[in-house]
């Protein structure tokens, strides 16, 4: 079995629809979407979810109100602004501590407050323990889930639960079983859903006897690169001949060479700016890269998307004519490279 893994290091340089056309053009591969935290190869391929599974990742701090006795040490203690009272914290640090010493008992405040809005009455009403918590909550999207209040809260009333990061699915396409994923909103660990994507699509590739696993991988360099390339047959880098697009390119292909993962270039829009379209590729010769083609810009890759086609199913001149040169490019490297998935 082989996997291939397209990368780009720089966002916007076709990369995903360069993937899509090359799926359509293996004919028969399982599809994994790496890029989890935008991931748009579906709107392409157009899959029909046949399993969705939650995804897990980290705990989350939840604080039980009726056990919680107001003390403030989680409050003072998270590193990460995630913990919050109704009082403000001035009331907190001084009012609070003031309730608690100077407070006599009468428990004016709370009679006069009959809906026992006020912050202050609240804050004394927990100073004298005849309230319940101290409105104590801790923000989902601020908490890093570090477990520090959960150690330190006196009343253990605090509950660390498992976070629901996201989703994965396992979808049928035009080109076979596709493995994709949403990660929610504000929710990190995405090298972990993405290790997660390839695994199942492995797994299907075996299941079903598949040769080629094409991954669409995330942008960057960071850890959901790492997680996609590591271990892959091939790594297909999509340039855009611009000074970022270069300059991100080098950056992926360093992490190639650190990982050991054989490479081979593609510019997309080459024709756009072809003075850099040359630099990136005499760089990539003085690396021992080789040039699997370059794709011309051309606007029907766009009217293809637009019908959530591909351009080589739409075509078979022109840029389509430029993919189609670049899977033959890609494929001889497989076959004469390293070529197996490595574990
Ligand atoms: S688990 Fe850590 S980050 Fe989350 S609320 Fe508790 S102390 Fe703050
Ligand atoms: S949750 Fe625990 S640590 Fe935080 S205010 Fe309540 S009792 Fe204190």
């Amino acid at each position: 079995m082989k996997e291939l893994v397209v990368i780009s290091g720089k966002g916007g340089t076709g990369k995903t629809s360069t993937t899509a056309s090359l799926a359509v053009l293996a004919g028969r591969c399982v599809v994994a979407d790496c890029d989890v935290d935008a991931a748009d190869l579906h709107l392409v391929l157009s899959p029909k979810v046949l399993d969705r599974h939650d995804f897990y990742s980290g705990h989350q701090a939840v604080i039980r109100e009726e056990d919680c006795s107001g003390c403030g040490a989680c409050l003072a203690h998270c590193r990460f602004g995630a913990i919050s009272s109704r009082a403000p914290a001035e009331e907190l640090d001084g009012g609070l501590r003031a309730a608690r010493y100077d407070c006599e008992n009468c428990i004016v405040c709370r009679r006069s407050c009959p809906a026992r809005a006020n912050d202050m009455i609240h804050a004394m009403s927990v100073a004298m323990g005849v309230a319940g918590g101290g409105g104590f909550s801790v923000d989902p999207v601020a908490c890093e889930g570090c477990g520090v209040c959960v150690n330190l809260c006196p009343e253990k009333a605090i509950d660390f639960r498992p976070r629901l990061c996201g989703e994965w699915f396992v979808s049928q396409t035009r080109c076979g079983t596709m493995v994709h994923a949403k990660l929610g909103i504000a929710q990190s660990n995405s090298g972990k859903l993405v290790s997660t994507v390839r695994q199942e699509a492995r797994r299907a590739a075996e299941k079903q006897d598949v040769p080629m696993i094409i991954v669409d991988g995330p942008p960057g360099i960071g850890c959901p690169v790492i997680a996609s390339v590591t271990g892959a047959s091939m790594m297909l880098a999509v340039a855009e001949p611009t000074l970022s697009g270069e300059h991100d390119l080098k950056r992926v292909l360093q992490l190639a060479r650190h990982f050991g993962i054989p490479s081979a270039l593609c510019i997309n829009k080459w024709d756009l700016n072809p003075d850099i379209a040359a630099r990136i590729e005499a760089y990539c010769r003085e690396q021992s890269v080789p040039l699997a083609g370059r794709i011309r810009y051309d606007r029907a890759f766009t009217h293809a998307q637009i019908q959530r086609q591909t351009v080589v199913e739409m075509s078979e001149d022109g840029v389509a004519a430029d993919i189609r040169a670049v899977w033959a490019a890609v494929v001889a490297q497989l076959e004469c490279g390293r070529a197996e998935v490595r574990a």
